[in-house]
């Protein structure tokens, strides 16, 4: 199969960095280009295959690294937009796209002959007949683990069962996400009354008031956001708005149109069974092998060790909570209380704050100028570089020495067929090999202010600010040989830990002084709010451990029960819940879970399943890291040159708890986290 000399991916592109022509891409060149880009990769795999030559890393890694360039380019492109800009042909194109790549993965891997050939690499490279890098041997550790991950040694007959489970998950997963984004779209709430807004920021209300424009209805339009908890909880006054929000977010995915029960039920059941087919006792010890964790044992351990505390902290904050107002305590009047408290004590007004955080000056004089401090790097804007949509801004990243490190692709703010939430993701990955330097985007969902006013951020905006540049940094600043294992090609319950490490530089004393200045009148941000906002990071943590506590062990609960215990109907679903919650120690009314299962996209979407444990693993890193950045003098060039050599650049290319011994010379220790949401015992 041969793809049209027209189709912009038909050859790489000759923008700077290899940027996606945009401009010339439409919806219709997507497909034919994956199409043929599987082929091609197949056809590229096999040659490496059937290669008579004795096994070396050129002829085998190298040449497995090289092959899939086209499937590549369409990809980077089609996962970029189709999160960030969708319509109902690019969903559709993504649901064709799903299955096609798993099956692709069991082709691969599965492949019995190609496997034969990296283990005949492998021999020799141990008997000590082929050189090989450090890098390269690692490639060839983790690629044998994938293989026999995938079945390989599996007899026919259950190779094949795998296959059409793999598929079916693919398509259950796109079909879950895109019902969830749905439902979440139809359950935004609707206000006609104002006085229901007292209370209600003017950037909110603003916010409000487009969404409801955008959907031809008078008043305002409170959008979901992906999770339990909601922004405009805790500024409404308004209790019967704020139940009516709150209601609105846990009731998504249980009932109607919109019902992702029978999915998700489905794809628990499923993923059980492959399990099983392949030696492991459930999910969560196949995903657990794979990373940093090694054991779901451990994962247990870890989480168990927060909640305790967590929970007793929480209800420690809900009883100074209670004593705020007369009714009692219900779940969507914490966010609201809460603040209320953070003002009092830390004189903390999210409102107050808004004007000092001005988008333009947070993204220059604070995430930038953080990377530059620490790394070296500066950035200059390229508004002559196409985005796939007006609001899409390209950015060139410069090393020390003036040569060019990648490009920066910035997707700020809030729309109509935008996922939720905020991540990161690569156009192209850095790699020696090619010499192709990465091309990094970022997504935010700010809400879009009216024409021609400034976008002033709230205090959590800024933080997701410099935690996706995190993510962007691992993979600009990547320095590897393969593709493969470049800038955040790691596992999963590390990937989180360099974007939770740079948000650490939100509150350096010094940026906050330069980004954080009134958008009108010039005015730094006074130094006394400063101190507040450092002390203030350590209140409500137990009601937030808990929530994130509740959402990683409900995960662990949907991927370690056994087949024959999982619900099998969707009326099953809400006591299995309950249960998992309950027996976790987790089922606090008042601290709900992040995610209740029917809206829970990062397990049954994304690739988080039995790993949204990851974000607290990783943080058990971040607090490591972040206390020794401050015990070595905090934002230094000299700090950030060994942070970027001994862990950003290395990415994939070595067992990156290796880099990470490297990098702090000693295992990371918990008590660190413990200390910064207030668990010590
Ligand atoms: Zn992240």
């Amino acid at each position: 199969m041969s793809l049209d000399t027209a189709n912009p991916f038909a050859a790489p592109s000759t923008l700077p960095y290899q940027l996606t022509p945009w401009r010339s891409v439409r919806p219709e060149h997507y497909l034919p280009a994956v199409e043929a880009g599987i082929a091609e990769r197949l056809a590229e795999l096999r040659a490496i295959a059937e290669d008579d030559a004795p096994p070396t890393v050129i002829n085998v890694i190298d040449a497995w690294e090289r092959s899939g360039q086209l499937l590549g380019r369409a990809l980077g492109a089609f996962w970029t937009v189709q999160p960030a800009d969708t319509t109902d042909e690019l969903d559709a194109i993504d649901a064709a796209i799903s299955p096609m790549m798993a099956r692709l993965g069991d082709a691969i891997y599965q492949d019995a002959a190609l496997y034969a050939r990296v283990v005949a690499l492998n021999e020799r490279v141990e008997a000590g007949e082929v050189d090989a890098d450090e890098a390269a041997r690692y490639w060839l550790e983790t690629h044998l683990r994938d293989f026999v991950r995938a079945g390989v040694g599996l007899p026919a007959a259950d190779q094949a069962q795998l296959r059409e489970l793999n598929a079916r998950l693919a398509e259950l997963t796109s079909a879950f996400g895109r019902t969830a984004l749905a439902g979440s779209n139809a359950a935004a709430v609707e206000v006609t009354d104002e006085a229901e807004l007292t209370g209600v920021s003017d950037a909110t209300r603003a916010a409000a008031r487009a969404a409801a424009q955008g959907r031809g209805l008078d008043g305002w339009l409170f959008e979901l956001d992906s999770c339990t908890p909601q922004g405009v909880l805790s500024e409404a006054s308004d209790r019967g708005l704020r139940q009516r929000v709150h209601t609105a977010a846990i009731s998504r995915g249980w009932s109607g149109e919109h019902d992702t029960r029978t999915l998700l039920v489905e794809i628990a059941r499923l993923r059980a069974e492959r399990a099983g087919l392949l030696g492991f006792p459930h999910h969560a010890e196949y995903v657990a092998a794979d990373a940093c964790a090694k054991t779901s044992e451990a994962v247990r351990a870890m989480l168990g060790r927060l909640v305790p505390a967590a929970v007793r902290n929480a209800r420690a904050e809900a009883s100074e909570l209670a004593e705020l107002q007369d009714q009692e305590l219900e779940p969507w009047d914490w966010e609201f209380l809460a603040e209320k408290v953070k003002a009092q004590r830390y004189s903390f007004d999210s409102g107050l704050l808004r004007p000092y955080l001005e988008l333009e000056r947070v993204l220059h004089e604070g995430v930038f100028e953080a990377a530059t401090a620490l790394y070296g790097v500066t950035f200059a804007e390229r508004g002559d570089l196409p985005g796939y949509n007006d609001d899409v801004r390209v950015f060139e990243v410069f090393d020390g020495d003036g040569s060019g490190v990648g490009l920066f692709v910035a997707d700020f703010y809030t729309r109509a067929g935008k996922q939720g939430g905020a991540w990161m993701n690569n156009i192209v990955d850095q790699n020696h090999l090619l010499g192709q330097l990465p091309v990094v985007v970022n997504n935010l969902n700010i809400a879009k202010p009216p024409a021609g006013t400034a976008t002033l951020l709230s205090w959590e905006e800024v933080n997701t600010m410099f935690h996706e540049f995190g993510h962007a940094l691992h993979g600009l600043l990547s320095d590897v040989r393969y593709s493969s294992q470049s800038g955040a090609n790691t596992p999963r319950d590390f990937v989180e830990f360099p974007s939770q490490v740079n948000e650490m530089w939100a509150l350096d004393a010094g940026l906050l002084r330069r980004y954080a200045v009134h958008h009108s009148t010039g005015e730094p941000l006074p130094a006394a709010w400063i101190e507040n906002l450092r002390a203030a990071e350590v209140f409500n943590q137990g009601w937030a451990t808990t929530e994130m506590l509740g959402a990683s062990l409900l995960d662990q609960a949907w991927h370690t029960t056994p087949l024959d215990e999982l619900p099998a109907v969707p009326d099953e679903v809400e006591a299995f819940e309950r249960a998992a919650l309950a027996a976790a120690g987790v089922d606090y009314p008042l601290a709900p879970t992040r995610y209740r299962s029917t809206y829970f996209k990062h397990i049954f979407e994304g690739g988080y399943a039995a790993a949204y444990y990851s974000y607290l693993w990783s943080e058990v890193l971040d607090a490591d890291t972040g206390a020794w950045f401050l015990a070595n003098g905090g934002l230094t060039r000299e700090n950030g040159q060994r942070y970027r050599d001994l862990l950003l650049a290395r990415g994939g290319s070595v067992d990156v708890m290796d880099s990470y011994r490297d990098f702090r010379g000693a295992d990371p220790d918990i008590s660190h986290l413990l200390k910064r949401r207030g668990l010590n015992e």
